[in-house]
């Protein structure tokens, strides 16, 4: 079974073969951690991203990850939190299975992820961790392809919150 961490900081610091970008449909750039990515990869993301025309909530895109420390840069859609009966959940889980899928169809044996939604879209930090973290493993003991998984955590309030998570969903088996 693949490894699990959990870190605090900037996403667009690691050197992993993937990290994921929590991205919106136009796939044009935007803020939060979709601009940092951006200013960190470079002008050719945003001529890469350009090329792929879009991508709809709850799919994800891959694209080089350029100026990046990261060798490709995968783009997941999240859903803006609408109080949770709009399907955000399945559409939040979505993003972290396509995101996987990506992954191991390119081969890439790290992937790490921001918490997906859970800034300017809106969605519950407690609610988006338990899926993140649920979605994740069901796809991990389910596949084979990817080895390692980073939750990367802004705050360490966030990052504190995250690890409590974790926890208790090892605890409860
Ligand atoms: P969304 O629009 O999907 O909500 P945001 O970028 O607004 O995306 O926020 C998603 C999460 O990413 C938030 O929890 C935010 O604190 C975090 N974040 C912002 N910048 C970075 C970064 N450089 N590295 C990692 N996480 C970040």
């Amino acid at each position: 079974m693949a490894r699990i961490h959990v870190i605090q900081g900037d996403i667009t610091r690691l050197q992993v073969y993937a990290i994921v970008n929590a991205a919106n449909s136009s796939l044009l750039g935007g803020g939060g951690v979709d601009g940092a990515i951006h200013r960190a990869a470079g002008p050719e993301l945003l001529e890469a991203c350009r090329k792929i025309g879009g991508c709809p909530t709850g799919e994800a895109r891959i694209t080089p990850g350029f100026r990046l420390p990261a060798r490709y840069v995968i783009h997941a859609v999240g859903p803006v939190w609408h109080g949770g009966k709009h399907g955000e959940a399945e559409l939040l889980a979505s993003c972290y299975r396509h995101s996987l899928q990506l992954a191991a169809d390119h081969g890439l044996k790290q992937i790490a992820f921001p918490a997906i939604s859970t800034g300017a879209y809106g969605y519950p930090f407690d609610e988006a961790s338990s899926i993140a973290i649920r979605t994740v493993k069901e796809w991990l003991a389910a596949h084979n392809m990817v080895e390692e998984v980073y939750f990367v955590l802004f705050s360490d309030h966030h990052y504190q919150r995250f690890q409590q998570f974790l926890h208790k969903e090892e605890t409860s088996g």
